[in-house]
């Protein structure tokens, strides 16, 4: 994919995003696009950096570190938010990296965090990952459990929860876990609401997302690295 593919795509997404804020009455500076660039080449990255995107997503602590921390360096206003499963042994190296992580859903975890945003001094607002579809193999706190989560990763770890992340299951429509997401957002006094990818991110949209995780549409098929 060329440069101006990548451009061509972002002002698409763009047409699309203002289109359904306009028709769902929100304002599209309220949709912030995190544009997904896990398992993408350099040039596809640069082309995005060149558009002057600066909010990318990324799902791995290593891979992202790798491609993120030499450009952070030359782009102070990039913002990287995890939106992979983090484990405890890579906690250090994610809080030095990420600005957001969208994937805590269990208390070690929230815990790990908490004590490491303090080791490094940082300010690190973080979302809750929900299982909306209760998913065996899926991570994400199940919604049984949100409530607890919360109240600990807040009042007992001490973190900056600012909002709640969703990924639904593959197999079924994902407005209905949008709506779901949404209403236990409002419910809790959570502002921030993650949900929504390539395939879905307008039902995200008009559903009440804040942040849409948008990777193919923007950059077009992952290379498997
Ligand atoms: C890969 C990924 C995305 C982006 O998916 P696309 O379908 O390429 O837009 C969004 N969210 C999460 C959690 C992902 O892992």
């Amino acid at each position: 994919m060329q440069d101006n593919q990548v451009h061509h795509n972002f002002e698409a997404i763009r047409k699309k995003i203002e289109r359904t804020c306009n028709r769902w009455d929100r304002k599209p500076d309220e949709i912030n696009l995190v544009a997904v660039s896990k398992k993408q080449n350099d040039d596809r990255i640069n082309a995005a950096l060149t558009c002057g995107h600066r909010l990318f997503g990324e799902n791995r602590v290593q891979e992202a570190t790798e491609r993120w921390s030499a450009r952070k360096a030359r782009y102070p206003e990039l913002r990287i938010h995890l939106i992979g499963p983090l484990q405890t042994n890579k906690v250090r190296d994610a809080v030095a990296l990420f600005d957001c992580i969208e994937t805590i859903d269990r208390p070690k975890l929230a815990d790990a965090v908490a004590k490491e945003v303090r080791k490094q001094g940082k300010t690190l607002p973080c979302f809750i990952q929900v299982n909306t579809g209760d998913e065996d193999q899926k991570s994400g706190v199940r919604i049984s459990d949100l409530d607890a989560l919360v109240d600990y990763a807040v009042n007992g770890s001490g973190l900056d929860i600012t909002g709640l992340m969703c990924i639904p299951p593959v197999d079924e429509p994902p407005g209905m876990h949008f709506a779901l997401l949404a209403s236990h957002a409002r419910r809790l006094g959570l502002k921030e609401l993650s949900m929504g990818m390539s395939g879905d991110f307008e039902k995200a949209i008009a559903a009440g997302a804040t942040y849409i995780r948008v990777g193919s549409a923007i950059f077009g098929a992952r290379e498997s690295r």
